[in-house]
């Protein structure tokens, strides 16, 4: 059994069917790039993981539980109780394009948030973990400053630890570059490379080919709510099959 298991996925915003039975198994510490042209589902694919989004059909089981299944015979998915949902949702960290960080509170305050709220931990107990991470992040010595007072790439590898704090078993990744200036993006790639190193179970939605290439062990070209092509990431950046992942491919260049 896989760690995810998604499978024949369907999703439609009224009459807009964006996910045309998609299905993805992501292993225990594999990491996964999604490249896709805009509008092609990747970021509904995401959200539908954890949460953001209901399915209209399909299933979802994480680490053997099911989040939402689809009977036999029924074209309606059926959500296990929310409470259990929830339980789910809460291995997942979510890092997004735009980095939504606490404005009024510090650094340290935002990567503290949610093991207070969610875990009912103490401040001392979180503390030793936070300056962990933000040691690993590089923004130790940033702990006291607001949001506002720093890089958007700053702000995004906060938004990274901030994720972390909670322990997640898999952190999905959506466009988590798009947002900042180039000279910039090169610091949060190479944070998410070394959570790569350390074997972390991702997903990326990303534009980012290079990165996509150096960091994925499989590498999925979605384009019209299908999973057009997948694979290695030699052989689909090398030697695309599919004509759309040539076609999207070349226009990267
Ligand atoms: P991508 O991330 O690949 O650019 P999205 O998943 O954001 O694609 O969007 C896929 C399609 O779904 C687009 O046509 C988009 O306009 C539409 N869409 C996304 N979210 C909504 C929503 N909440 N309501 C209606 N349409 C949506
Ligand atoms: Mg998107």
């Amino acid at each position: 059994m896989s760690f995810i298991e998604m499978d024949h996925i369907r999703k439609s915003f009224g009459s807009l069917e964006v996910l045309k039975d998609v299905t993805l198994h992501v292993e225990t510490g594999e990491v996964i790039s999604i490249i896709g042209p805009s509008g092609s589902g990747k970021s509904t694919f995401l959200r539908c993981l954890c949460q953001l989004e209901t399915i209209n059909s399909g299933s979802i089981v994480v680490d053997g539980q099911t989040m939402v299944s689809t009977p036999e015979g029924s074209s309606r998915a059926v959500y296990a109780p929310a409470a259990d949902v929830r339980t789910i949702c809460r291995r997942m960290g979510m890092c997004f394009q735009h980095f939504n960080l606490f404005p009024h509170m510090t650094v340290l305050d935002n990567i503290l948030e949610a093991p207070r709220i969610v875990k009912k931990m103490k401040t001392e107990e979180i503390m030793p973990k936070a300056e962990e991470l933000l040691k690993k992040v590089g923004l130790w010595d940033k702990r006291d400053a607001y949001p506002s007072r720093l890089s958007g790439g700053q702000q995004q590898r906060v938004a990274i630890a901030r994720a972390l704090a909670m322990d997640p078993d898999i952190m999905l990744f959506d466009e988590p570059t798009s947002a900042l200036d180039p000279e910039l993006t090169g610091e949060v790639l190479r944070t998410i490379k070394q959570l790569a190193d350390e074997h972390m179970t991702m997903i990326i939605v990303t534009h980012e080919m290079a990165f996509a290439k150096e960091v994925a062990d499989r590498v999925i070209f979605m384009a019209d709510g299908i999973i057009q092509e997948q694979g290695k990431p030699e052989d689909v950046f090398e030697h695309p099959q599919n004509e759309r992942t040539q076609n999207f491919l070349k226009s990267m260049l």
